[in-house]
């Protein structure tokens, strides 16, 4: 029997989404509107809408529904806002992003994720999102500032390079831990040269690899 796409899609953002709080209309439309199955391999398709991370290749993941819904929520994107995002992995939450209008940048360190990202983009709809291949965690300094930076892979601090890159009244988002895959979401504001931090839950991410980050 075939799986039917779109009625599980409609299930995961009721279960697992609505009914776990998350309310930014905005944000419940992206996540019903971009197809999460076409993002994860296609021999696991079927398990794509269920309520955990997926694997994507490479010893990566992509995460939970509820998680990529409630970051992007906590981020608070308006159409039109410059969004830069560390980890694009499949390329899902880059597509969620775009989905709301925002100008998104996304750098990816893995060759053959970044292009297999690049490519199902643009086939699914997504062509300007833009992507380079890149140590992340040094930003993407070229197209900078960013009202929105959203880090999607867990490091041992916020990489400087990142916080210089934020705009003024901009919010950045990381997973935070001082061991690894074990991370709290930590939240930075900039307001008028100022920082303010903020940590919420625990979460799970895979290592953010860098300069800035974890050694490899
Ligand atoms: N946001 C992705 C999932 C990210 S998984 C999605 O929606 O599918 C985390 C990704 O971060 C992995 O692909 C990993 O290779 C990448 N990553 C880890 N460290 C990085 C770095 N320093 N720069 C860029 N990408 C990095």
């Amino acid at each position: 029997m075939k799986i039917d796409p779109v009625r599980k899609r409609e299930r995961m953002v009721r279960e697992q989404i609505e009914a776990r709080g998350v309310a930014s209309p905005e944000v419940v439309a992206a996540m019903r509107a971009v197809p999460r199955h076409l993002f994860v391999q296609e021999a696991l398709s079927g398990q794509a809408y269920d309520d955990r991370p997926q694997p994507i290749g490479f010893g990566q993941t992509i995460s939970q529904p509820y998680i990529v819904a409630l970051m992007t929520e906590l981020l608070d994107v308006r159409p039109g806002m410059k969004v830069l995002e560390i980890g694009t992995g499949s390329g899902y939450q880059a597509a969620v992003l775009a989905e709301m209008g925002a100008d998104v940048y996304t750098v990816e360190r893995i060759k053959e994720l970044h292009q297999q990202a690049r490519e199902r983009l643009a086939r699914l709809g997504w062509r300007f999102v833009k992507l380079k291949l890149d140590d992340g965690t040094m930003g993407w300094p070229e197209e900078a500032p960013y009202d929105r930076i959203i880090v999607t892979a867990g490091g041992p601090s916020v990489p400087a390079p990142l916080l210089d890159q934020l705009a003024d009244g901009g919010v950045l988002i990381i997973p935070v831990g001082g061991t690894r895959r074990m991370q709290t979401l930590r939240i930075v504001r900039k307001e008028k040269g100022l920082v303010r931090e903020e940590d919420r839950g625990g979460v799970m991410f895979v290592d953010l690899v860098g300069k800035h980050g974890w050694e490899e």
